[in-house]
C-alpha cells in the first residue's frame, strides 16, 4: 500500500502543488514527486506577482479562481501574500490610455501615483486592486510542507518516467496510481515529447535580478509590461504603444522586456526581465541585458545606483496556447502553464483539471 495512491503528481512547482492540493481536498490519497531535492524551479524564480486583473478568457477564469485559493491557503499554509494591489505607472500618454481602456483598478494622477511608490517621471497610473503578491522564494516550499503535514506524500530526487496502466515508472522503482498528471512545466518534452511536440512546447529564459530594497509597497508595471498581459493586448491602445517602442525603444523589443518590479519583506527588490525562446534553453546571460534592466530601475525610481545582489535565469514553458491540459492515455494527464503567468493561474488550473478527472461534484 505504501506505493499506492489515487493520485500522482510529477512535479512539485506550483502547478503540481494547485493539483496536489486540489486532489487532497477530495480527500484523494496523493503523492508528489519530484526530481530535485527542493522546489528549484519557474515557482521560485519569479517575482511573486499574482496579476488577476491583467488575465482575460481562460486565463481569467483560473486567475479569479487562483486567487480564491490563495486567499484561503495562505493564512493555513503560513506563507505571506499581500493584498495591495498592482501599481501600473504611466510615463506616457500612450500607456495612459492603455490605463484608461482596460477599464479596471483606479486611475490615478502623477501625485496619487507617487503618494504610493518612489517613482520618477510617472504622468498617472491605475490601482489594479484585486491583483496580490507571494514571496517566489516562500510560497512554495512553505505550501509544499503544509500539504505535507495535511497527509500529501512528497517524494524528493526522484525523476518520472513513464506512466502506463496505472504505473507510474521512476528512477527509484514504480508507484501505483490511478491517475498520474504530470506537470513538469517546461520539461514537458522530456516525458512526454510527441504531446509537447503537437502543442508547439518551447523553453522561454528570462534574465532576473535582486536588488537593496527600496522600499515599494506594491509591485510596479510600466512601459514594456503594458505589452505583455493578456487585459493589455485587447485595447486599441497596444497598437500605439507597440508602435512607440519599435520607434524609440528598439532595445527593449529586442530583448523582450517586461519591465517590472516586486519587493517581498526581508528580500529586496525583484527587477526584469528579459525573455528569449528556444526548444533549449541556453544558460549564457547577456550583461547587455542586466544593464538595461539597472538603468532603467535608476531612471524610474531615480536612483544612482542600483545595488544588484543575485542574478538568475528562469525558464517556463513556452506555447502558442497559453494552457495545455490534455488525458493523454488512460489515467494520464499533463498539465502546463505555457507562458510567463503560472504564479497567477496555476491554483486555478489544478482544480479544474482534478474536477476534470473526478467530476465537478467536490465533496
Ligand atoms: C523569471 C520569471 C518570472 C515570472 N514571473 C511571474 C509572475 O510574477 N507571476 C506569474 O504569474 N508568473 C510568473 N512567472 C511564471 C511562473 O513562474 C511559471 O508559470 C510557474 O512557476 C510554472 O510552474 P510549474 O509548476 O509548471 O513549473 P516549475 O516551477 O518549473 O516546476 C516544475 C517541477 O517539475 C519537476 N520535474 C520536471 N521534470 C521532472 C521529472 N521527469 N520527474 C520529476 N520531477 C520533474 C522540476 O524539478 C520542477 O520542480 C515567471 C517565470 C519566470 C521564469
Amino acid at each position: 500500500m505504501k506505493d499506492t495512491f489515487d493520485v500522482a503528481v510529477v512535479g512539485a512547482g506550483i502547478v503540481g502543488l494547485a493539483h496536489a492540493a486540489a486532489a487532497h481536498a477530495r480527500g484523494l490519497r496523493t503523492v508528489v514527486i519530484d526530481r530535485a531535492d527542493r522546489i528549484s524551479g519557474a515557482t521560485v524564480r519569479n517575482f511573486g506577482h499574482i496579476g488577476t486583473t491583467m488575465q482575460v478568457g481562460e486565463g481569467g477564469e483560473y486567475a479569479r479562481r487562483a486567487r480564491e485559493l490563495f486567499l484561503a491557503y495562505a493564512p493555513r499554509a503560513g506563507f505571506w501574500l499581500a493584498r495591495r494591489g498592482t501599481l501600473m505607472v504611466a510615463t506616457a500618454e500612450d500607456e495612459m490610455q492603455m490605463l484608461r481602456e482596460i477599464g479596471e483598478g483606479r486611475l490615478l494622477s502623477e501625485r496619487e501615483v507617487t503618494d504610493l511608490a518612489p517613482v520618477s517621471g510617472a504622468i498617472g497610473g491605475a490601482l489594479l486592486k484585486d491583483d496580490m503578491q507571494v514571496n517566489p522564494r516562500d510560497m512554495g516550499p512553505r505550501f509544499a510542507t503544509w500539504l505535507e503535514g495535511e497527509g500529501v506524500s512528497f517524494r524528493w530526487r526522484e525523476s518520472a518516467m513513464i506512466a502506463e496502466d496505472g504505473v507510474l515508472y521512476t528512477s527509484r522503482g514504480t508507484i501505483r496510481a490511478d491517475n498520474v498528471v504530470f506537470c513538469v512545466g517546461h520539461d514537458v518534452d522530456h516525458v512526454l515529447p510527441e504531446v509537447a511536440e503537437r502543442h508547439g512546447v518551447e523553453r522561454c529564459a528570462l534574465d532576473m535580478a535582486l536588488a537593496g530594497g527600496i522600499g515599494l509597497e506594491f509591485p510596479v508595471l510600466t512601459g514594456s509590461s503594458m505589452l505583455r498581459y493578456s487585459a493589455f493586448r485587447q485595447t486599441a491602445a497596444y497598437a500605439d504603444l507597440l508602435a512607440r517602442f519599435q520607434r524609440e525603444r528598439p532595445d527593449m523589443l529586442d530583448f523582450d522586456v517586461n519591465q517590472m518590479y516586486t519587493e517581498a519583506p526581508g528580500m529586496g527588490l525583484f527587477l526584469g526581465d528579459s525573455h528569449r525562446t528556444e526548444p533549449t534553453a541556453m544558460p549564457f546571460q547577456d550583461e547587455h541585458v542586466f544593464g538595461l534592466l539597472a538603468r532603467e530601475a535608476r531612471r524610474l525610481f531615480g536612483l544612482s545606483h542600483v545595488d544588484v545582489r543575485e542574478r538568475w535565469q528562469g525558464v517556463y514553458a513556452k506555447a502558442p496556447e497559453d494552457f495545455l491540459r490534455e488525458r493523454v492515455a488512460d489515467g494520464v494527464w499533463v498539465s502546463a502553464v505555457t507562458t510567463g503567468i503560472g504564479m497567477t493561474t496555476g491554483l486555478g488550473l489544478g482544480e479544474s483539471v482534478i474536477d476534470e478527472i473526478y467530476g465537478s461534484e467536490r465533496t
